[in-house]
């Protein structure tokens, strides 16, 4: 190794620390809930399934993992892997003001995507939160229907025990971003537009409300108390979850209201911190439901590819 000079030593380090700062003064990007709100979510769901559900999907290990998952996708928006990055971004958020605009929400991903196109824009900048959250569902369920198969034939199940818990984890991650009312806007970060209430227009406020707020104000104890009992979602699935968003969506403006008074700097309000709590129960409530409900209906017969068309 070549020994550097004391010169060219310190214009590495003069280097590095203008690095350090460029890095510093950069917006941590958007991620829902940051670290802590998204295991707290996941952990909370799986510690609440109801007693019908498998006792693997409920062990230690099965919670410790699937809290584990709850940032994985956040994971995947780094630099280093840029096809990726690029690929799933979309899929934590959706501005359902554009969306809206195309018209109801078609089921398929794909439906939506060639209306996006047909429209002249890009589904990048509209997301396509509803559909990943329901792929990876039927990713589940279709587990589930494994585990029940091999369960049934008295075969080894741990191979698919596995596989449910890693879907379970990932579904947790956009039934998380979800209960964020920002992730289901134009005014993501910054109102945009119109401003007759005088509401922040910097692009601070989705950050210091799902991270640094949540990770020094919110715990499970009052998180799980803000959470609803457990049931089966009836009916459709897709219409379901984009029910569940729109919900989300009618508290946009609350965040804002919260903001602007105050309520995510430092421990906040009673106010912020009671909204803040119920925000993540619903998460952690919606994700419960969804897997009890992937596992009840994961008992249905798959229909036969093969059978004659009516
Ligand atoms: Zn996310």
């Amino acid at each position: 190794m070549l020994r550097l000079c004391p010169a060219s030593r310190l214009f590495q380090v003069s280097v590095a620390v203008a690095g350090l700062l460029y890095i510093a003064a950069q917006p941590p990007p958007a991620r829902a809930w940051g670290n802590e709100g998204h295991r707290l979510i996941n952990r909370l769901a799986v510690s609440t399934l109801p007693a019908g559900v498998p006792a693997f999907l409920r062990s230690e290990a099965a919670l410790n993992e699937i809290e584990y998952l709850g940032p994985e996708p956040d994971r995947w928006r780094s630099l280093a892997e840029p096809e990726l990055s690029a690929a799933q971004a979309p899929e934590h958020f959706i501005d359902l003001e554009k969306a809206d605009a195309l018209g109801p929400l078609p089921r398929r991903r794909l439906d939506f995507e060639a209306r996006v196109y047909a429209s002249g824009q890009r589904p990048e900048k509209i997301g396509l939160q509803p559909w990943e959250a329901t792929e990876i569902w039927e990713r589940l369920k279709a587990a589930l229907r494994e585990y029940r198969n091999l369960a049934a034939a008295k075969q080894d199940t741990r191979a698919v025990e596995q596989a449910v818990i890693f879907y379970a984890g990932w579904l947790g991650h956009y039934v998380g971003d979800a209960s964020q009312p920002l992730h289901t806007t134009i005014q993501y970060n910054g109102w945009l537009g119109h401003n007759p209430h005088g509401y922040t227009t910097g692009h601070e406020i989705h950050w210091q409300f799902e991270g640094p707020f949540v990770a020094a104000n919110l715990h499970a104890p009052e998180v799980e108390a803000a959470m609803t009992p457990p049931r089966a979602i009836q009916g459709d699935i897709f219409q379901s979850y984009v029910a569940y968003l729109r919900h989300s969506a009618t508290y946009v403006e609350k965040v804002y209201r919260l903001e602007k008074a105050g309520g995510f700097v430092g421990q906040g309000s009673a106010e912020s911190r009671a909204f803040t709590a119920e925000r993540l129960a619903a998460g952690a409530g919606m994700l419960r439901d969804m897997i009890y409900t992937a596992w009840l209906d994961s008992a249905k017969p798959a229909p036969d590819p093969y059978a004659a068309k009516p």
